[in-house]
């Protein structure tokens, strides 16, 4: 059943139970208020009839030692002529609960009478012929006599007019249920509206509409709820999109991997097989072992990049305390030999915390690709300098720049800008892909200015102040 079909029916119920209940209850007190004003009326009209036929005894002539029956007839009739049209019947019975006068219309039976006894007054209600009385029965002394006055007062219209509460609450609770089955079904249907809304935004999200918001149409709980969802949606969708990316970027990992496998392989290959098949003179024989070695130290480059790669990616690195004194002094010793360009170092003193292994792999990368893009005779500086948030780190060349668009590409494994000019240079586009993993250990980024033509700029900060 539908939440809205609840939340109508609950309704529903409670208005039905609250009315029908509370109507019963309430047309049942008026009933018996109205009907213990007439038992009232009933017993006093009765002991006022008892006086007045007292009353009338006494003045009987003094002859009558004795009440006599006639009299007594008398009497009655007397009474009830003066009660006409009050519908009020009267009985009157001897000592020996025979009836002496009776209206015309009085209940024959005298059960009352046995439950009689001196001095008492009785009451109760009958339901003879669809009617409703209340009869009362009192004891009267006259002349000598213990008689028995009863009378019945008609009292149906007081259970006719709780038939009549009941029905008119029967019918009021009917309208009131269709009533408000209208209104409960507009506000049901506009209290889960939001549900409807999350509902619609959980489908169109599951057919894969991940950018699907669901709209939030109130500020209370299912507002919030709205709100809340909305969030995760927005979570799951950037989580996703992640996902999507990191497979795409597996993917075109694996594709770049087995084109930069295949290049120099088929290299080792189409000259292995020269040497195998052909006797060739040596200076031939010598070109075919050359490509096959060089080639070969590609691919191992290239192997041992990758491995350092996954080891950056995978394992822990414990910083310690390092000096840039000692990395500065070791980067130099490695480009002492090159005459082929100036490669100026300065550095300003400094300690940092850092795995001092790993950092000088981002160096001597940044080194590398700088004198590999640069021309003879052009100039590498290589600057250290301590700054408030850490230590910075920057390799300045002059040489052929980096487009604009080629920036952000150039950090992915196997992106080359010049793929002819890197493989000349033994390159297999790892090396900044290799920086990026570890300076992301180090908690920070590689920044690249570029201009082509001009020449770039690669630098780093180190965070942390002074590690001692
Ligand atoms: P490679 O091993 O090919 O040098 P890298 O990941 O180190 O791989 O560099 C990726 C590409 O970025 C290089 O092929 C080169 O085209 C470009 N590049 C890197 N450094 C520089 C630089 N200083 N100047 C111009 N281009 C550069």
């Amino acid at each position: 059943m539908k939440f809205s079909c609840k939340i109508l029916l609950c309704s529903l119920i409670t208005t039905a139970a609250a009315f029908g209940i509370g109507g019963y209850f309430f047309v049942n007190d008026v009933f018996k208020a109205s009907l213990e004003r007439e038992i009232g009326q009933a017993t006093d009209d009765s002991s006022i009839l008892r006086f007045a036929f007292e009353t009338a005894a006494l003045n009987i002539p003094s002859k009558y030692d004795i009440l006599q029956n006639s009299v007594i007839e008398e009497i009655g009739a007397n009474l009830e002529n003066s009660g006409q049209g009050s519908g009020r019947l009267l009985r009157l019975s001897d000592e020996n609960r025979e009836v002496l006068y009776a209206s015309e219309g009085f209940v024959e039976d005298t059960a009352l009478l046995s439950d009689l006894g001196e001095q008492i007054r009785v009451w109760q209600i009958i339901h003879p012929d669809r009617h409703y009385y209340i009869r009362t029965g009192i004891v009267v002394h006259a002349l000598d006599r213990v008689l028995y006055l009863e009378t019945m007062k008609d009292v149906t219209e007081v259970y006719a007019e709780r038939a009549r509460g009941f029905a008119v609450y029967r019918g009021l609770t009917i309208f009131i249920l269709l009533f408000s089955s209208v209104v409960m079904y507009i506000f049901s249907r506009w209290l889960t509206k939001p549900i409807r809304l999350l509902t619609q935004a959980t489908k169109k999200m599951t057919a894969g509409d991940y950018s699907y918001r669901a709209e939030q149409i109130s500020g209370d709980e299912m507002g919030q709820l709205t709100m809340d969802f909305n969030h995760m949606a927005g979570v799951v969708e950037e989580n996703i999109h992640k996902l999507e990316n990191e497979i795409r970027a597996r993917e075109d990992f694996i594709a770049a991997f087995s084109h930069e496998l295949k290049t120099p392989l088929t290299a080792v290959i189409g000259y292995a097989d020269m040497l195998r098949s052909r006797k060739l003179d040596e200076e031939k024989h010598f070109l075919a072992a050359n490509y096959i070695y060089t080639e070969g130290k590609r691919l191992e480059a290239m192997s041992l990049r990758l491995l350092e790669i996954i080891v950056a990616k995978r394992y822990p690195h414990e910083p310690q305390d390092t000096d840039v004194e000692e990395l500065f002094a070791w980067l130099k010793g490695l480009f002492e030999e090159r005459t082929d360009m100036e490669i100026l170092f300065d550095w300003e003193p400094g300690r940092i915390l850092s795995d001092g292994s790993m950092l000088k792999s981002v160096l001597l990368n940044l080194t590398d690709n700088a004198c590999k893009a640069s021309e003879p005779g052009s100039t590498v500086t290589v600057r250290g300098e301590k700054r408030e948030d850490g230590y910075y780190f920057a390799v300045r060349d002059h040489g052929v720049g980096i487009p604009a668009e080629e920036c952000q590409k150039i950090t992915e494994a196997f992106y080359m800008v010049d793929k002819s000019r890197s493989r000349s240079h033994n390159g297999a586009g790892l090396g900044l892909a290799l920086c990026v993993e570890i300076l992301r250990l180090h908690g920070s980024t590689l920044e690249i200015e570029s201009t082509p033509g001009v020449g770039s700029c690669f630098g780093f900060l180190i965070p942390g102040g002074e590690s001692r």
